[in-house]
């Protein structure tokens, strides 16, 4: 390919409104235009590395067993009504206006409903199954908040697979697959990725998992520990329980006045106490009955866990009335002492406080000195909380923080979708069971970005081969000059000819300008070819990631690069 003849529209300045790296260099570098809020056109450069990533997945997916299909983005909300799915979604789901020739139509942010659908339609028996079904297509979610380019848009390319299985030790052969066939996938785009464990919904156990690529530029936090033992979402993570401190001698219970201070500063500030020595009671309605939690006054509810340990359908925060009602006082006075008649599930490290300070259920005031049992009891104590740091894994090792971006989820689904939209099969013995499903997605464009983030430096983009957007990148410098073209397009050609991609700059423009492009779109292999290089008998050959130059010989050149690619 002839530069001259290409489309690659590079910027000098970095766009104002670009924050993260990747979007900063994916603009810079010419790969993407936003067309949209959210909606982002690739441009020839950014569609290649598009298209390359696609063949990786399409070759793993088609290994692993999966079969390709194809299925329409517009899908009748009815469908969604089955599963109850056109509420959970919310504002996320698109619809579109209803018209005399089309009613119920929404944009499918993925497809469980429309894979059911097919699926419930032609198999039912047991020797139809197991089948795994996937697609690479568009994906509609009217995200709250687009942001940083195109890690997270409301129009993006997803792989979506889902297996249907006749038993759980069948999903979980398939989802086995799917999981290797993931670690093969980004190991081949060069991704660093760690597969983290994730919410599992109501499989429970170990139903799902994220692959995670770790970037500041991120939204999402992973935990881990450094001798790689465990590694978590932070949704998810289960920490080892605190140890209790050194016995202290039991104050007694006062009750302090507090007037108008109702949060955990306000109350550690006054009564000149850490937060850690507070007890942070929260009232949750939890399928419509008050249910209370008690977390260390530093640590967060981790109402995933909450919800869990309850095994409720519903769970929010009770509202100003109820909390009046359970506790006698205003919000921010709340406290596990003297209530009774109302479930009280404690976090673990509630159970090893001692001379704690709590709400007075009394407006305006705070108890001190609160010790479990001899003031107050709990229905029971679980792991309610987020990890913070200082925790431990269960095997004891530290946790580490990092942030990261979801590029894949694997998810044993059960019997949510087949249930609610009756996909059933018979089994061997004629009896009628619903099929068993598993979900598995990959965020395609999020791959591309979440790639940039891992692999730039101050100059551009570096890509791996196997994604990027041409292998070799001649940049013929005096182009006016008869020979210096003959030489690179002579490299151009032979090396076309050997099926390796190649990009010739043939622009007449500036050496610097020209290698400064070339660092910016981050070919991973430069030959540079000059009137100087070429008296002495040489081309220039060089890395992208390193600074050495190597002087060859200009007929050796091809062969030296087909022999790295032989080697790759
Ligand atoms: P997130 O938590 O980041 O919003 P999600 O959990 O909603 O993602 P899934 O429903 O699991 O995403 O979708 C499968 C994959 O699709 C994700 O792992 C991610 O790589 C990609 N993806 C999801 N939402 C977006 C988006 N708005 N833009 C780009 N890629 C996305
Ligand atoms: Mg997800």
């Amino acid at each position: 390919m002839h530069w001259s003849h290409f489309f690659i529209p590079t910027l000098k300045e970095t766009p104002a409104d670009a924050v993260v790296p990747s979007h900063q260099l994916m603009l810079r570098a010419g790969l993407i235009r936003q067309i949209a809020a959210g909606a982002y056109a690739y441009l020839p450069i950014g569609h290649r590395i598009l298209r390359k990533i696609e063949n990786i997945v399409r070759e793993e997916m088609n290994r692993a067993g999966a079969i390709e299909l194809h299925m329409p983005a517009m899908q009748p909300l009815d469908l969604w009504k089955e599963t109850g799915r056109d509420e959970a979604m919310g504002s996320t789901l698109v619809h579109l206006p209803d018209k005399s020739f089309r009613k119920g139509t929404v944009l499918g942010p993925t497809h469980e409903e429309v894979i059911t659908e097919i699926v419930r339609a032609y198999v039912s028996s047991y020797k139809q199954l197991p089948v795994t079904l996937y697609q690479i297509q568009t994906k509609f979610r009217d995200e709250e908040r687009p942001k940083s380019g195109v890690l997270r848009t409301r129009e993006f390319l997803m792989k979506d697979a889902y297996s249907f299985n006749p038993s759980l030790e069948s999903l979980n052969e398939s989802y086995e697959r799917m999981y290797e066939a993931y670690c093969k996938i980004y190991e081949r785009c060069g991704m660093p990725y760690v597969a983290v464990e994730a919410e599992s919904g109501a499989i429970g156990g170990d139903a799902s998992h994220e692959f995670m690529v770790v970037t500041d530029a991120g939204e999402d936090w992973l935990v881990r520990t450094e001798d790689g033992s465990y590694a978590a979402n932070v949704e998810r993570a289960v920490m080892a329980p605190l140890k209790a401190g050194p016995s202290q001698d039991a104050a007694n219970l006062e009750e302090v006045h507090t007037p108008g201070k109702a949060t955990i500063d306000e109350v550690s500030t006054l009564l000149k106490c850490k937060p850690s020595d507070m007890i942070k009671t929260i009232v949750y309605s939890a399928d419509g009955t008050p249910t209370i939690a008690l977390v260390r006054g530093d640590h967060e509810v981790n109402e995933a866990k909450l919800r869990k340990h309850l095994d409720c359908k519903s769970l929010e925060l009770a509202n100003v009335e109820t909390i009046r009602k359970v506790t006698g006082a205003d919000v921010g006075f709340a406290g596990p002492v003297g209530l009774s008649d109302v479930r009280i599930i404690a976090d673990q490290a509630v159970t090893i406080m001692q001379n704690a300070v709590t709400g007075a259920n009394k407006t305006d005031y705070h108890y001190t000195g609160v010790n479990l049992d001899r003031d107050f009891s709990i229905t029971e104590s679980a792991d309610l909380r987020y990890a913070v740091q200082g925790d431990a894994a269960q095997n004891g090792s530290p946790l580490v923080f990092e942030k990261c971006i979801e590029v894949g989820h694997v998810f044993k689904l059960g019997t949510k979708y087949s249930d609610a939209m009756k996909a059933t099969f018979l089994d061997e013995n004629g009896k009628s069971k619903p099929i068993i499903m598993g979900c598995y997605g990959i965020g395609v464009n999020r791959i591309l970005a979440a790639s940039v983030e891992a692999s730039h430096d101050d100059n551009g983009i570096c890509w791996p081969v196997s994604i990027a957007p041409f292998s070799v990148h001649i940049v013929a410098l005096d182009v006016r000059d008869d020979t210096v073209m003959q030489t690179a397009t002579k490299i151009h050609d032979e090396l076309e000819a050997a099926g390796i991609d190649v990009l010739l700059d043939d622009r007449d423009s500036r050496p610097g300008a020209k290698f400064k492009d070339a660092d910016l779109i981050g070919i991973p292999y430069r030959v540079t070819v000059g009137k100087r290089g070429l008296a002495d008998g040489i081309v220039e050959f060089k890395l992208r990631t390193s600074d050495d130059v190597e002087k060859i010989a200009p007929d050796q050149i091809v062969g030296v690069i087909r022999e790295k690619f032989a080697n790759l």
